[in-house]
Protein backbone atom coordinates (compact mmCIF):
# COMPACT_ATOMS: atom_id res chain seq x y z
CA UNK A 1 0.00 0.00 0.00
CA UNK A 2 1.02 3.52 -0.77
CA UNK A 3 2.32 5.62 2.64
CA UNK A 4 0.74 8.64 1.77
CA UNK A 5 -3.15 8.44 0.26
CA UNK A 6 -4.50 11.31 -0.95
CA UNK A 7 -8.10 11.90 0.61
CA UNK A 8 -10.02 10.78 -2.17
CA UNK A 9 -8.25 7.49 -2.49
CA UNK A 10 -9.03 7.09 1.31
CA UNK A 11 -12.57 7.85 1.12
CA UNK A 12 -12.75 5.32 -2.16
CA UNK A 13 -10.96 2.76 0.17
CA UNK A 14 -13.69 3.13 2.58
CA UNK A 15 -16.58 3.69 0.51
CA UNK A 16 -15.84 -0.09 -0.93
CA UNK A 17 -15.70 -1.96 2.50
CA UNK A 18 -19.33 -0.09 2.92
CA UNK A 19 -22.01 -1.98 2.40
CA UNK A 20 -25.75 -0.41 2.68
CA UNK A 21 -27.40 -2.11 5.13
CA UNK A 22 -29.96 -4.09 3.91
CA UNK A 23 -32.71 -3.56 6.99
CA UNK A 24 -35.35 -1.43 6.77
CA UNK A 25 -37.96 -0.04 8.88
CA UNK A 26 -41.39 1.47 8.41
CA UNK A 27 -41.13 5.22 10.24
CA UNK A 28 -43.73 7.59 10.86
CA UNK A 29 -43.23 10.89 8.42
CA UNK A 30 -41.44 13.24 10.58
CA UNK A 31 -38.97 10.43 12.17
CA UNK A 32 -38.17 9.63 8.63
CA UNK A 33 -37.12 13.06 7.41
CA UNK A 34 -33.46 13.16 6.75
CA UNK A 35 -33.25 9.36 6.27
CA UNK A 36 -33.13 7.32 2.80
CA UNK A 37 -36.05 5.21 1.12
CA UNK A 38 -35.57 1.63 1.69
CA UNK A 39 -37.97 1.12 -1.52
CA UNK A 40 -39.70 3.08 -4.24
CA UNK A 41 -42.71 4.50 -3.65
CA UNK A 42 -45.70 4.26 -5.59
CA UNK A 43 -48.75 6.68 -5.45
CA UNK A 44 -52.26 4.62 -4.38
CA UNK A 45 -54.07 8.05 -5.02
CA UNK A 46 -54.11 10.39 -8.27
CA UNK A 47 -53.73 14.21 -6.86
CA UNK A 48 -55.49 15.54 -6.96
CA UNK A 49 -58.06 12.88 -6.49
CA UNK A 50 -61.16 15.13 -8.24
CA UNK A 51 -61.04 17.82 -10.48
CA UNK A 52 -61.46 21.14 -8.80
CA UNK A 53 -61.60 24.86 -8.67
CA UNK A 54 -58.08 26.78 -8.83
CA UNK A 55 -60.25 29.65 -8.05
CA UNK A 56 -63.21 31.21 -5.84
CA UNK A 57 -65.58 31.70 -8.84
CA UNK A 58 -68.11 30.20 -10.97
CA UNK A 59 -68.63 26.59 -12.42
CA UNK A 60 -70.23 27.01 -15.69
CA UNK A 61 -70.46 25.52 -19.63
CA UNK A 62 -68.08 27.38 -21.51
CA UNK A 63 -69.87 27.66 -24.53
CA UNK A 64 -72.67 29.49 -22.42
CA UNK A 65 -70.14 32.41 -22.09
CA UNK A 66 -69.17 32.74 -25.48
CA UNK A 67 -68.92 36.34 -26.36
CA UNK A 68 -69.99 37.01 -22.68
CA UNK A 69 -68.08 40.97 -21.55
CA UNK A 70 -69.17 43.95 -19.04
CA UNK A 71 -71.72 45.53 -21.50
CA UNK A 72 -73.28 42.22 -22.80
CA UNK A 73 -72.63 39.98 -19.55
CA UNK A 74 -73.62 36.39 -20.15
CA UNK A 75 -76.76 35.84 -17.53
CA UNK A 76 -76.60 32.10 -15.33
CA UNK A 77 -78.90 30.93 -13.20
CA UNK A 78 -77.15 29.79 -9.84
CA UNK A 79 -78.35 25.93 -9.12
CA UNK A 80 -75.54 25.84 -5.69
CA UNK A 81 -72.97 26.10 -4.17
CA UNK A 82 -69.66 23.88 -3.14
CA UNK A 83 -67.09 24.74 -0.24
CA UNK A 84 -63.97 23.56 0.07
CA UNK A 85 -64.58 19.51 1.48
CA UNK A 86 -67.91 19.29 0.39
CA UNK A 87 -68.94 17.08 -3.00
CA UNK A 88 -71.31 18.40 -5.37
CA UNK A 89 -74.62 16.77 -5.33
CA UNK A 90 -75.83 18.41 -8.03
CA UNK A 91 -75.49 18.83 -11.72
CA UNK A 92 -74.77 22.07 -13.80
CA UNK A 93 -76.61 22.45 -16.97
CA UNK A 94 -76.96 24.92 -19.81
CA UNK A 95 -77.37 28.23 -19.06
CA UNK A 96 -76.23 27.28 -15.32
CA UNK A 97 -74.22 27.52 -12.88
CA UNK A 98 -72.84 27.37 -9.25
CA UNK A 99 -70.89 29.12 -6.68
CA UNK A 100 -67.48 27.10 -6.14
CA UNK A 101 -64.53 27.68 -3.60
CA UNK A 102 -60.96 27.59 -4.23
CA UNK A 103 -59.93 23.15 -4.26
CA UNK A 104 -63.42 22.22 -4.26
CA UNK A 105 -64.81 19.43 -6.47
CA UNK A 106 -66.42 21.10 -9.63
CA UNK A 107 -69.97 20.02 -10.20
CA UNK A 108 -70.65 17.26 -13.07
CA UNK A 109 -71.46 19.12 -16.55
CA UNK A 110 -69.30 22.45 -15.59
CA UNK A 111 -66.00 22.55 -18.63
CA UNK A 112 -64.32 25.78 -16.90
CA UNK A 113 -64.62 28.04 -14.13
CA UNK A 114 -64.60 32.02 -13.72
CA UNK A 115 -63.07 34.24 -11.12
CA UNK A 116 -65.09 35.91 -8.72
CA UNK A 117 -63.79 38.74 -10.23
CA UNK A 118 -65.39 38.86 -13.63
CA UNK A 119 -68.60 38.03 -12.60
CA UNK A 120 -71.86 39.84 -10.03
CA UNK A 121 -74.00 38.03 -8.06
CA UNK A 122 -77.85 39.48 -9.21
CA UNK A 123 -80.37 37.68 -7.03
CA UNK A 124 -80.40 33.99 -8.63
CA UNK A 125 -78.44 34.35 -11.16
CA UNK A 126 -74.88 35.48 -11.74
CA UNK A 127 -73.50 37.70 -14.97
CA UNK A 128 -70.39 36.84 -16.37
CA UNK A 129 -68.13 39.50 -17.56
CA UNK A 130 -66.08 37.36 -19.57
CA UNK A 131 -65.73 34.75 -21.96
CA UNK A 132 -64.18 31.27 -20.33
CA UNK A 133 -62.16 28.95 -22.34
CA UNK A 134 -62.89 24.89 -21.71
CA UNK A 135 -60.87 24.04 -18.73
CA UNK A 136 -59.97 26.83 -17.40
CA UNK A 137 -58.94 27.15 -13.90
CA UNK A 138 -59.42 23.85 -13.16
CA UNK A 139 -57.28 21.47 -11.93
CA UNK A 140 -57.75 18.03 -13.10
CA UNK A 141 -57.46 14.41 -11.17
CA UNK A 142 -54.80 13.55 -11.31
CA UNK A 143 -52.30 16.26 -13.29
CA UNK A 144 -49.85 16.53 -10.52
CA UNK A 145 -49.86 12.66 -9.88
CA UNK A 146 -51.53 10.05 -11.74
CA UNK A 147 -52.45 6.55 -9.81
CA UNK A 148 -49.64 4.23 -9.35
CA UNK A 149 -46.93 6.46 -10.54
CA UNK A 150 -43.52 6.26 -8.98
CA UNK A 151 -43.28 9.36 -7.23
CA UNK A 152 -40.21 8.79 -5.51
CA UNK A 153 -37.27 6.59 -5.96
CA UNK A 154 -35.24 3.78 -3.76
CA UNK A 155 -32.12 5.78 -1.94
CA UNK A 156 -34.21 9.51 -2.57
CA UNK A 157 -33.10 11.26 0.84
CA UNK A 158 -36.60 12.52 2.26
CA UNK A 159 -36.32 16.46 2.75
CA UNK A 160 -39.13 18.69 3.15
CA UNK A 161 -40.21 18.18 -0.48
CA UNK A 162 -40.47 14.92 -0.59
CA UNK A 163 -42.31 14.45 3.18
CA UNK A 164 -44.62 16.89 1.84
CA UNK A 165 -45.46 14.58 -1.29
CA UNK A 166 -45.74 11.26 1.00
CA UNK A 167 -48.20 12.82 2.91
CA UNK A 168 -49.92 14.26 -0.21
CA UNK A 169 -50.67 10.81 -1.49
CA UNK A 170 -51.83 9.63 2.07
CA UNK A 171 -48.69 7.51 3.54
CA UNK A 172 -48.33 8.54 7.35
CA UNK A 173 -44.94 6.26 7.40
CA UNK A 174 -42.00 5.84 5.08
CA UNK A 175 -39.97 2.56 4.49
CA UNK A 176 -36.34 4.01 5.09
CA UNK A 177 -33.14 2.01 5.74
CA UNK A 178 -32.57 1.56 9.24
CA UNK A 179 -30.65 3.55 11.41
CA UNK A 180 -27.10 2.74 11.68
CA UNK A 181 -25.84 1.65 15.14
CA UNK A 182 -22.64 3.80 15.97
CA UNK A 183 -20.82 3.13 18.88
CA UNK A 184 -18.05 6.02 20.13
CA UNK A 185 -15.04 5.28 22.29
CA UNK A 186 -13.42 8.71 23.84
CA UNK A 187 -9.99 7.48 24.94
CA UNK A 188 -7.82 9.21 27.37
CA UNK A 189 -7.08 9.32 31.13
CA UNK A 190 -6.97 13.20 30.99
CA UNK A 191 -10.04 13.23 29.98
CA UNK A 192 -12.93 14.87 32.15
CA UNK A 193 -16.62 15.37 31.79
CA UNK A 194 -18.00 18.99 30.80
CA UNK A 195 -20.24 20.15 34.24
CA UNK A 196 -18.03 19.22 36.27
CA UNK A 197 -14.96 20.80 38.06
CA UNK A 198 -11.62 20.63 35.88
CA UNK A 199 -8.27 18.51 37.98
CA UNK A 200 -5.36 19.91 37.60
CA UNK A 201 -3.46 18.36 33.92
CA UNK A 202 -7.06 17.20 33.19
CA UNK A 203 -8.92 18.49 29.88
CA UNK A 204 -12.82 18.36 29.32
CA UNK A 205 -13.91 15.53 26.94
CA UNK A 206 -14.90 17.86 23.93
CA UNK A 207 -14.83 15.44 21.00
CA UNK A 208 -17.74 13.27 22.79
CA UNK A 209 -19.84 16.23 22.44
CA UNK A 210 -19.39 17.24 18.66
CA UNK A 211 -18.42 14.23 17.39
CA UNK A 212 -22.22 12.59 19.18
CA UNK A 213 -24.13 15.79 17.01
CA UNK A 214 -21.82 14.83 13.40
CA UNK A 215 -23.11 11.62 14.00
CA UNK A 216 -27.32 11.80 14.97
CA UNK A 217 -26.77 14.64 12.07
CA UNK A 218 -26.55 11.21 9.99
CA UNK A 219 -29.36 9.97 11.24
CA UNK A 220 -27.23 7.25 13.03
CA UNK A 221 -28.48 6.13 16.85
CA UNK A 222 -25.55 6.42 18.91
CA UNK A 223 -23.78 4.61 22.32
CA UNK A 224 -21.13 6.09 23.92
CA UNK A 225 -18.59 5.29 26.03
CA UNK A 226 -15.06 6.51 27.72
CA UNK A 227 -11.56 4.36 28.36
CA UNK A 228 -9.24 5.12 30.16
CA UNK A 229 -5.75 4.39 29.00
CA UNK A 230 -5.89 0.54 29.52
CA UNK A 231 -5.09 -1.86 27.76
CA UNK A 232 -8.19 -4.16 29.37
CA UNK A 233 -10.43 -1.39 29.17
CA UNK A 234 -9.71 -0.93 25.78
CA UNK A 235 -9.99 -4.22 24.89
CA UNK A 236 -12.98 -4.52 26.61
CA UNK A 237 -14.89 -1.58 25.47
CA UNK A 238 -13.70 -2.92 21.50
CA UNK A 239 -15.02 -6.45 22.41
CA UNK A 240 -18.53 -4.76 23.16
CA UNK A 241 -18.67 -1.87 20.59
CA UNK A 242 -18.50 -5.00 18.53
CA UNK A 243 -22.07 -5.57 17.94
CA UNK A 244 -22.72 -2.10 16.57
CA UNK A 245 -22.66 -1.50 12.99
CA UNK A 246 -19.45 1.42 13.13
CA UNK A 247 -16.88 1.39 16.02
CA UNK A 248 -15.64 4.81 15.99
CA UNK A 249 -12.87 6.03 18.09
CA UNK A 250 -11.41 9.27 19.03
CA UNK A 251 -7.86 9.06 20.01
CA UNK A 252 -5.01 6.50 21.14
CA UNK A 253 -4.18 5.54 17.92
CA UNK A 254 -0.89 7.63 17.39
CA UNK A 255 2.20 5.67 18.22
CA UNK A 256 2.43 6.94 21.75
CA UNK A 257 3.35 4.15 24.23
CA UNK A 258 -0.37 4.41 26.05
CA UNK A 259 -2.10 4.56 22.71
CA UNK A 260 -4.05 0.84 23.03
CA UNK A 261 -6.76 1.05 20.34
CA UNK A 262 -4.81 -0.22 17.58
CA UNK A 263 -3.39 -3.14 19.27
CA UNK A 264 -6.93 -3.98 20.83
CA UNK A 265 -8.36 -3.80 17.08
CA UNK A 266 -6.10 -5.85 15.79
CA UNK A 267 -6.70 -8.63 17.97
CA UNK A 268 -10.33 -8.45 17.45
CA UNK A 269 -10.51 -7.57 13.86
CA UNK A 270 -8.32 -5.74 11.58
CA UNK A 271 -6.53 -2.52 11.31
CA UNK A 272 -5.40 -0.79 8.08
CA UNK A 273 -3.71 2.21 9.11
CA UNK A 274 -2.91 5.36 6.65
CA UNK A 275 -1.77 8.49 7.18
CA UNK A 276 -3.53 10.88 4.47
CA UNK A 277 -2.13 13.70 2.95
CA UNK A 278 -4.62 16.31 4.91
CA UNK A 279 -4.08 18.81 7.36
CA UNK A 280 -5.64 18.70 10.09
CA UNK A 281 -5.94 14.85 10.57
CA UNK A 282 -3.06 12.65 11.61
CA UNK A 283 -3.25 9.15 10.40
CA UNK A 284 -6.67 8.01 10.32
CA UNK A 285 -7.73 4.45 11.14
CA UNK A 286 -9.65 2.19 9.47
CA UNK A 287 -10.49 -1.92 9.56
CA UNK A 288 -12.75 -3.77 11.28
CA UNK A 289 -13.83 -4.81 14.64
CA UNK A 290 -15.38 -8.13 14.71
CA UNK A 291 -18.45 -7.17 11.57
CA UNK A 292 -18.22 -3.49 12.77
CA UNK A 293 -16.44 -0.82 10.61
CA UNK A 294 -13.69 0.64 12.48
CA UNK A 295 -13.22 4.60 12.11
CA UNK A 296 -10.15 5.60 14.19
CA UNK A 297 -10.21 9.97 14.29
CA UNK A 298 -7.62 11.22 15.96
CA UNK A 299 -7.52 12.80 19.53
CA UNK A 300 -7.17 16.56 18.66
CA UNK A 301 -10.96 18.32 18.46
CA UNK A 302 -10.38 19.72 15.07
CA UNK A 303 -8.82 17.02 13.21
CA UNK A 304 -11.23 14.69 14.79
CA UNK A 305 -14.46 17.06 13.15
CA UNK A 306 -13.00 16.93 10.11
CA UNK A 307 -11.79 13.94 9.31
CA UNK A 308 -15.09 12.70 10.80
CA UNK A 309 -16.29 15.03 7.93
CA UNK A 310 -14.27 13.44 5.05
CA UNK A 311 -14.24 9.83 6.00
CA UNK A 312 -16.91 8.50 8.35
CA UNK A 313 -19.72 10.60 7.47
CA UNK A 314 -19.92 9.36 3.85
CA UNK A 315 -19.41 6.19 4.97
CA UNK A 316 -22.16 6.14 7.13
CA UNK A 317 -24.42 7.96 4.78
CA UNK A 318 -23.37 4.65 2.33
CA UNK A 319 -24.68 2.40 5.30
CA UNK A 320 -27.86 4.21 5.31
CA UNK A 321 -28.81 3.98 2.00
CA UNK A 322 -28.17 7.60 0.60
CA UNK A 323 -27.32 8.28 -3.11
CA UNK A 324 -25.39 11.50 -2.04
CA UNK A 325 -22.11 10.71 0.23
CA UNK A 326 -20.58 13.80 -0.06
CA UNK A 327 -20.85 17.50 1.15
CA UNK A 328 -21.69 19.89 -1.95
CA UNK A 329 -19.02 21.99 -3.29
CA UNK A 330 -18.79 25.24 -4.25
CA UNK A 331 -16.02 27.54 -5.77
CA UNK A 332 -15.94 30.57 -3.63
CA UNK A 333 -13.49 33.93 -3.65
CA UNK A 334 -11.73 34.16 -0.84
CA UNK A 335 -11.89 37.34 1.23
CA UNK A 336 -8.72 37.68 2.71
CA UNK A 337 -4.99 36.59 1.99
CA UNK A 338 -4.22 33.03 3.37
CA UNK A 339 -0.64 32.77 2.38
CA UNK A 340 1.34 29.57 1.16
CA UNK A 341 0.28 26.56 1.86
CA UNK A 342 3.03 23.17 2.91
CA UNK A 343 2.82 19.61 1.36
CA UNK A 344 -0.47 18.49 2.43
CA UNK A 345 -3.62 19.49 1.21
CA UNK A 346 -5.67 22.20 4.40
CA UNK A 347 -8.77 22.19 5.41
CA UNK A 348 -9.65 25.23 7.03
CA UNK A 349 -12.91 26.05 8.73
CA UNK A 350 -14.83 28.93 7.09
CA UNK A 351 -17.55 30.81 6.89
CA UNK A 352 -19.55 30.93 3.57
CA UNK A 353 -21.89 33.61 2.58
CA UNK A 354 -23.40 35.12 -0.82
CA UNK A 355 -22.82 37.99 -1.61
CA UNK A 356 -24.02 40.08 -4.92
CA UNK A 357 -24.00 37.59 -7.02
CA UNK A 358 -21.23 35.18 -5.47
CA UNK A 359 -19.87 33.00 -3.12
CA UNK A 360 -17.24 34.51 -1.01
CA UNK A 361 -15.26 32.96 1.50
CA UNK A 362 -13.52 32.90 5.04
CA UNK A 363 -11.45 31.41 7.73
CA UNK A 364 -12.97 31.18 11.00
CA UNK A 365 -9.73 32.24 12.59
CA UNK A 366 -6.29 30.35 13.59
CA UNK A 367 -5.95 26.63 12.02
CA UNK A 368 -3.89 25.02 14.23
CA UNK A 369 -5.39 21.91 15.24
CA UNK A 370 -5.45 22.87 18.93
CA UNK A 371 -8.10 25.88 17.95
CA UNK A 372 -11.07 25.04 18.73
CA UNK A 373 -12.48 28.23 18.59
CA UNK A 374 -12.23 28.36 14.77
CA UNK A 375 -15.07 25.70 14.71
CA UNK A 376 -17.71 28.45 16.07
CA UNK A 377 -19.88 29.66 13.32
CA UNK A 378 -17.99 27.40 10.73
CA UNK A 379 -20.14 26.39 7.63
CA UNK A 380 -17.70 25.36 5.70
CA UNK A 381 -14.26 24.04 4.87
CA UNK A 382 -12.14 25.86 2.13
CA UNK A 383 -9.81 23.23 0.47
CA UNK A 384 -6.47 24.35 0.40
CA UNK A 385 -4.55 22.78 -2.16
CA UNK A 386 -0.70 21.74 -1.24
CA UNK A 387 2.02 24.35 -2.28
CA UNK A 388 -0.73 26.85 -3.12
CA UNK A 389 -0.10 30.64 -2.67
CA UNK A 390 -3.39 31.83 -1.86
CA UNK A 391 -4.64 35.07 -1.56
CA UNK A 392 -7.41 37.69 -1.24
CA UNK A 393 -9.59 37.53 -4.36
CA UNK A 394 -8.61 34.02 -5.57
CA UNK A 395 -10.88 31.36 -6.56
CA UNK A 396 -10.97 28.31 -3.67
CA UNK A 397 -13.23 25.10 -3.58
CA UNK A 398 -15.24 25.12 -0.46
CA UNK A 399 -17.37 22.12 1.00
CA UNK A 400 -20.40 23.62 2.56
CA UNK A 401 -20.65 21.61 5.85
CA UNK A 402 -23.52 23.62 7.22
CA UNK A 403 -26.32 25.82 4.98
CA UNK A 404 -24.64 28.73 3.97
CA UNK A 405 -26.02 32.05 5.35
CA UNK A 406 -27.59 34.28 3.46
CA UNK A 407 -26.61 38.02 2.21
CA UNK A 408 -25.13 39.79 5.01
P1 LIG B 1 -4.24 11.18 21.41
O1 LIG B 1 -4.32 10.78 19.96
O2 LIG B 1 -5.04 10.28 22.29
O3 LIG B 1 -2.85 11.34 21.86
O4 LIG B 1 -4.92 12.61 21.49
C1 LIG B 1 -4.39 13.73 20.80
C2 LIG B 1 -4.76 15.03 21.51
O5 LIG B 1 -6.17 15.17 21.51
C3 LIG B 1 -4.34 15.07 22.96
O6 LIG B 1 -3.95 16.39 23.26
C4 LIG B 1 -5.60 14.72 23.71
O7 LIG B 1 -5.63 15.23 25.00
C5 LIG B 1 -6.67 15.33 22.84
N1 LIG B 1 -7.90 14.60 22.97
C6 LIG B 1 -8.05 13.26 22.80
N2 LIG B 1 -9.34 12.90 22.99
C7 LIG B 1 -10.01 14.04 23.29
C8 LIG B 1 -11.37 14.31 23.61
N3 LIG B 1 -12.26 13.32 23.64
N4 LIG B 1 -11.72 15.58 23.86
C9 LIG B 1 -10.79 16.57 23.83
N5 LIG B 1 -9.52 16.37 23.52
C10 LIG B 1 -9.11 15.13 23.28
MG1 LIG C 1 -4.80 9.85 24.26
Amino acid sequence: MKDLLSVEEAQELILQSVQPLPESVEMPLLEAAGRALAEDIVSPVPIPPFDNAAVDGYAVIAEDTAGASAQSPARLRVVGAVNAGEVAHFAVGRGEAAHVMTGAPVPAGADAMVMIEDTEQRGEEVWIKSPARIGQHIRRQGEAVARGETVLRKGQSLGAGEILVLAAIGRGTAPVVRPARVCLLTTGDELVEPGYPLPAGKIYNSNRYGLSVQIRETGAQLEHLHIPDDPVATRDALTQAQAYDMVLTAGGVSVGERDFVKQAVESLGELRFWRVAIKPGKPIAFGRVGQALFVGLPGNPVSAMVTFELFARPALRKMMGHHVLFRPRVQAILEHDIGTIGGRREYMRGRLRWSEGGWLVRSTGAQESGMVASMVGANALIVAPARSELRRGDTVDVLMIDLPLGSE
